[in-house]
């Protein structure tokens, strides 16, 4: 690669790319640049593929609202399709020359996500739509990132809720992106409904509904996509969501944990809740798994994130363990565990050392 020919490819003044590269906030790996940051009208996450001359942008980020009235209203008008928010881990796939691969949000090409990727759909897997990026959610309980059993998916599975123009990002309006997945025998986020932008109580009673079963929340959508998306979660998606982060406590900082509590209360308000339930429910989010965390320290046992991935090679989990330690995460991967089919199930114990070490300390009678 030139760095000229990426910079053309990019649409970027030669210099500048120049300079992101020299302050890393664009980094080379294998055979790939990738955006660390958004940067130059760049989302975090692009990709330019050096060989194949190919440029993959980052998946743009989807703002919040917290009311759905009169949030939803104002950002729309006629039909809003409601689509449901399915919790794992954002994957963009798209042909780079001859080849398709599977990025994760930031941009890294992931062994074990193209693994399933070429296993569910082939490894020639969109060769004829050279020019689309397939974006979707990996979901499921054999997930190294983001666990969930929420779904009634058996390892992972791929659910696309975006299918967009490669250069540009531009998105296909929601019926087209559905007749092309269904065209490929691929499954796609649920949409739950389409209703009026004012309607909001049907969607108030849908995201009560996702609630009671544990669901993450929704997000809504112009039919023509020419609007920005929209999300809302649910209580328990948010609940959830600290209980993780309490658990360990000292690798999530006010920025994650504080937005989470700032959406139950505007929540509790707008469904005009139950607050003993709602307070039950969020004190118990932060307290018992930061009690579970300090129990854990005093039986003298390490703070691990327990995962799990499932391959039909285990070549693989070597190349995943490679591509883990590459991304700066610390993991003690267990043996092999051979399943009925022929495949295997390596369970992971992500090293938690911020918070091993700090429960350590405070129970030692260490300083906060
Ligand atoms: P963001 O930068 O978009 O705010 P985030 O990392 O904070 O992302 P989330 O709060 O999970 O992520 O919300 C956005 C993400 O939700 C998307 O990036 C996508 O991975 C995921 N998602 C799940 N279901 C859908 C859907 N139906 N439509 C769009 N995105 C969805
Ligand atoms: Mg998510």
């Amino acid at each position: 690669m030139t760095v000229e020919e990426a910079a053309e490819a990019l649409s970027l003044p030669l210099f500048r790319l120049e300079g992101l590269l020299e302050r890393g906030t664009v980094a080379e790996r294998d055979g790939y640049l990738r955006f660390k940051k958004s940067v130059a009208g760049k989302e975090r996450g692009t990709a330019y593929f050096e060989e194949a001359g190919d440029v993959v942008r980052g998946f743009p980020k989807i703002r919040r609202i917290l009311m759905l009235d009169p949030g939803v209203p104002n950002r729309f008008e006629g039909e809003v399709v409601v689509e449901e928010k399915m919790n794992g881990y954002n994957v963009r796939i798209a042909r780079a020359g001859s080849e398709t691969v599977a990025l994760t949000r930031g941009g890294v090409r992931c062994p074990y996500t193209e693994h399933w990727v070429h296993r569910l759909m082939g490894e020639e897997a969109f060769s004829d739509l050279p020019e689309l990026v397939i974006c979707g959610e990996m979901v499921g309980p054999d997930n190294p990132y983001v666990v969930s059993d929420a779904y009634g998916v058996e390892s992972v599975q791929f659910f696309v809720f975006d299918v967009r123009r490669k250069g540009s990002n531009e998105p296909l309006p929601v019926d087209e992106r559905r007749e092309l997945v269904e065209g490929y025998g691929l499954s796609g986020v649920r949409e739950l409904a389409r209703v009026g932008a004012g309607e909001t109580d049907e969607i108030r009673e849908i995201v009560e509904d996702l609630d009671s079963r544990g669901r993450e929340g929704v997000v809504m959508k112009d039919p023509a996509m020419d609007l920005d998306p929209v999300k809302y979660t649910t209580s328990s998606g948010n609940c959830k969501d600290l209980r993780y982060a309490f658990r360990y406590f000292q690798e999530y900082g006010a920025d994650f944990i504080y937005p989470r509590a700032v959406r139950e209360g505007f929540q509790a308000v707008e469904f005009e809740a139950d607050m003993d339930e709602r307070a039950n429910r969020l004190g118990r989010a932060i307290l018992e798994p930061l009690a579970e965390t300090a129990v854990a320290g005093r039986k003298g046992e390490r703070i691990l994130e327990p995962v799990s991935v499932r391959v039909f090679d285990l070549s693989v989990v070597e190349e995943f363990e490679r591509h883990l330690r590459s991304t700066g995460v610390d993991a003690i991967f267990r043996e092999p565990e051979e399943l009925d089919d022929g495949s295997y199930r390596v369970r992971i114990d992500r090293v938690r050392q911020g918070t091993d070490d700090k429960t350590a300390n405070l129970l030692a009678g260490g300083f906060w």
